[in-house]
C-alpha cells in the first residue's frame, strides 16, 4: 500500500508559520497578550546563564528538507514538496572537518529524508572510512518507498550505521493519523527487514533504536515504561525488535506549532512546558556536545535553532569558514522554545537527558 500524505508543508500552503522570524515573533509572546518567563531567566537562577558548549562531538547534518512523508508534527516542514537539498559541494566541506577535527566521533545524518539526497550513499561511505559512527535518522517507510532505496537495510548494516526511526505508536491508527495513511504498514515491514539484517537483535552490535513523540498537546509519559509496552505489542502483534526507545518532547515550532495555534492549544501546551522545568536537565542538553549543520551548509546549535534559523552567535557561521574554538567557546542561542527540551525528564534527539 502507498502512503496518503498527510499534510503540506507550511511553505507551499503560504502559511505565515513558514517564515522563522514569525514562528520567533509567536514563541516570543509578540502575537498575543500571555507572556511566559523568559528562559534564560530560569537558567540565570541556577547559574546556568549563558549556556556554554562542553564539547563538541556530534556533527549533524541535515541533507535537505525533501521527504517521501509529510507528517502532522513536522518540526522540519519537510515534505516531496520541498527542494532544498545539500549540494556535494558542501558535503565534501563537511568531511574535511570531521577529517581534522576528531573530536568529532559521530555523525548524525537527518533531514526531510536523509537517504533522498543523491549523494547519500557515497557521504555514508566516506564517513565510514575516516572511521566515525554514523546515525541516520530515517523514517523507514523510505526503504520501501522505491526500489532504488531496497539497498538500503544491507548498506545500513553494511557500514554499522546505526538508525533511529519515529513509531509513533504500535498501532496503524495512531501511527497513520500523525505520519499518513499507510506508514504504520510500512514501517513494520521495514523493521522486519532491518531485522533480518541482525538490526534490533542482541548481540548483533547493529543499533535500530525508535523515537515516540505524543500525538498531541501533551508532554511523553515515562520512557522505560513505553519502551517495554512497544517492546511488548510490537514483539507480540508483528514479531519485530528494536534496541531503544526514546521519548521526545515535540517543540513548539513548525508544524506542531501550527498545530497548537489552530487548536487554541498553544498557551495550555506552553504552560506545561514551564511547570515541567527541571534544572536537572540542563547538563545533558544536546545543544552543548554539538554543532548542527543546515542543507545549505550553515552552523546552529541545534536542529530546532535551525529551523528557526537562529545561528550560531560566533563569527563563523558557515561550515566554509569552520572555527573549531570559537565553536567550543560561544554560549548557545536560546529561545522560549528550549522549554521543550526542559520539561521533565528533558528531550533530546536521544530521548530523555535526566
Ligand atoms: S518523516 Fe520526518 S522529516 Fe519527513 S515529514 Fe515526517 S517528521 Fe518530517
Ligand atoms: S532547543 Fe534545546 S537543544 Fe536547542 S538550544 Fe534550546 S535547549 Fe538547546
Amino acid at each position: 500500500m502507498g502512503i496518503k500524505q498527510q499534510s503540506k508543508s507550511l511553505l507551499s500552503l503560504g502559511s505565515e508559520l513558514a517564515d522563522p522570524d514569525y514562528q520567533l515573533q509567536v514563541i516570543n509572546g509578540q502575537t498575543t497578550q500571555k507572556t511566559y518567563v523568559k528562559f534564560e531567566k530560569n537558567l540565570a537562577q541556577s547559574g546556568h546563564y549563558p549556556l556554554s558548549v562542553k564539547r563538541l562531538e556530534i556533527f549533524q547534518i541535515n541533507l535537505g528538507r525533501l521527504c517521501n512523508q509529510s507528517c502532522a508534527h513536522c518540526h522540519v516542514d519537510a515534505g516531496p514538496d520541498r527542494r532544498e537539498i545539500m549540494t556535494k559541494e558542501n558535503l565534501e566541506i563537511c568531511l574535511e572537518i570531521l577529517r581534522k577535527h576528531p573530536s568529532f566521533h559521530t555523525v548524525d545524518l537527518t533531514g526531510g529524508a536523509p537517504e533522498m539526497n543523491p549523494h547519500f550513499k557515497w557521504f555514508v561511505e566516506s564517513c565510514a572510512e575516516l572511521g566515525k559512527k554514523i546515525m541516520v535518522r530515517s523514517n523507514l517507510t523510505i526503504i520501501l518507498s522505491n526500489p532504488k532505496y531496497h539497498y538500503l537495510p544491507a548498506f545500513f548494516a553494511q557500514h554499522q550505521v546505526e538508525v533511529i526511526s519515529s513509531l509513533p505508536f504500535y498501532s496503524a491508527k495512531r501511527t497513520d493519523k500523525q505520519r499518513g495513511e499507510g506508514v504504520f504498514e510500512d514501517s513494520i515491514k521495514a523493521i522486519e527487514l532491518l531485522n533480518q539484517q541482525g538490526y534490533g537483535l542482541s548481540e548483533s552490535g547493529l543499533i535500530l533504536n525508535l523515537v515516540y513523540n505524543p500525538a498531541g498537546a501533551f508532554l511523553p509519559g515515562n520512557q522505560s515504561a513505553l519502551e517495554a509496552e512497544f517492546k511488548r505489542q510490537l514483539a507480540r502483534r508483528h514479531e519485530i525488535q528494536f534496541n531503544h526507545l526514546f521519548a521526545i518532547t515535540n517543540l513548539p515550532i513548525n508544524r506542531f506549532l501550527d498545530y497548537l495555534l489552530t487548536r487554541d492549544k498553544y498557551e495550555f501546551y506552553m504552560e506545561q512546558l514551564l511547570e515541567a522545568y527541571n534544572p536537572g536537565t540542563l547538563d545533558g542538553l544536546m545543544c552543548r556536545y554539538m554543532v548542527s549543520v543546515s542543507w545549505d551548509g550553515y552552523l546552529y546549535d541545534c536542529d530546532f535553532n535551525q529551523m528557526l534559523a537562529l545561528k550560531v552567535a560566533c563569527t563563523s557561521q558557515h561550515i566554509s569558514h569552520f572555527n573549531e574554538s570559537e565553536l567550543l567557546n560561544r554560549a548557545i542561542v536560546l529561545g522560549q522554545h528550549c522549554y521543550g527540551c526542559t520539561a521533565g525528564a528533558g528531550s533530546s534527539c536521544g530521548g530523555n537527558i535526566a
